[in-house]
């Protein structure tokens, strides 16, 4: 329960956090809400020497609007996120999803940057935005670059990070005024992660989907979109076949792993069942 030994950094600009984490290479790490970081040192699975915290850092706080684009600073916590009424209004999966994370407690450290690149694939921020068609903004020691969510995540705990780059910001496209949407997530109890977990952004055209995307967390060791399932109900008007092809579409992508929150087969089935009900819910929404 107690960390290794670490030297503690706390730079006021992005150009000297990555300064401090490219010259202190693969022993540093970046310091955000510690919520994940944390727990992970104390059960000793992560050892980094230098924490570089990001705290102190200047301008990686705040939601901007930004022409059809939310732009959310990296250091944005969770809790900052619920008390956007910009968020509520336009992009309220968002919100809804956030709810869903933890408690208050973590809500009020955890960061939306954190999040998205810690790369667990239990994380509830990285299917959210594939699914919202999000890209990152990061910086390192060569420049500024952009990487779409959909691209960002390669494995478990493994992303698109190069070694000295921080997430910045997460842009976000709008959704059209009367989208339906709705994120699903089964958990043990209140405070865990999801045993599965879908996310939907639909629009629909009378009485039938004309658009829709589908992200699924904890299915895989990465985020997932699930492109076929989401084709399969282009044109339907949510009926239950249509339902449940997007199911079995989605369950053949899926590959969680089996755990304490249960063995393959449930999870997959029950990963179809959050498409469906997510599904459902979405369109109910939609105008
Ligand atoms: C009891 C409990 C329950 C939880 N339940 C959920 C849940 O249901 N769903 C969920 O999604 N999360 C859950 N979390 C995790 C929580 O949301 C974390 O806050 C989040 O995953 C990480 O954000 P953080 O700001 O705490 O990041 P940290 O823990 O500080 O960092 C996480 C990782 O990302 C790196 N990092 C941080 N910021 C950046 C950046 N800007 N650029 C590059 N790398 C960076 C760090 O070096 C570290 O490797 C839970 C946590 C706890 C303690």
């Amino acid at each position: 329960m107690i960390p290794g030994p670490f030297e503690y950094h706390r730079p006021a600009t992005i150009a000297d956090a990555v300064k401090l984490l490219s010259s202190l290479g693969d022993d540093a790490r970046p310091l955000a809400g510690g919520h994940s970081l944390v727990p992970m040192m104390k059960l000793r699975l992560a050892t980094p020497s230098h924490l570089v915290d990001l705290h102190g850092v200047d301008g990686l706080k705040g939601i901007r609007r930004d022409g059809d684009k939310l732009v959310i600073g990296a250091m944005t916590t969770q809790h900052a996120l619920l008390a956007s009424e910009e968020i509520g209004t336009s992009l309220p999966i968002l919100h809804e999803a956030v709810l869903l994370i933890a408690d208050p407690q973590v809500r009020y450290r955890g960061t939306i940057g954190g999040n998205v690149a810690n790369g667990d694939p239990g994380n509830d921020m990285p299917a959210l935005m594939m699914t919202l068609g999000a890209t990152y903004t990061l910086e390192g020691p060569s420049g500024t670059r952009e990487v779409a969510a959909g691209e960002f995540y390669q494995g478990a705990y493994f992303t698109a990070l190069e070694p000295g780059e921080l997430v910045t910001s997460i842009a976000i496209p709008v959704p059209p005024v009367g989208h339906g949407y709705a994120y699903e997530k089964l958990k043990r109890k209140v405070g865990d992660y999801a045993t599965a977990a879908a996310a939907v952004v639909l629009t629909m055209a009378g009485g039938k989907v004309e658009t829709c995307a589908i992200g699924l967390t904890n299915l895989h060791e990465t985020p997932l979109l699930a492109t076929d399932a989401a084709s399969a109900v282009i044109g339907t008007s949510l009926d239950p076949a249509a339902l449940k092809k997007a199911a079995a579409a989605a369950e053949a992508i899926m590959a969680p792993a089996a755990d304490a929150r249960g063995p393959v087969e449930y999870r997959k089935h029950v990963g179809g069942v959050m498409v469906m009900r997510a599904l459902q819910r979405a369109a109910g929404r939609a105008r």
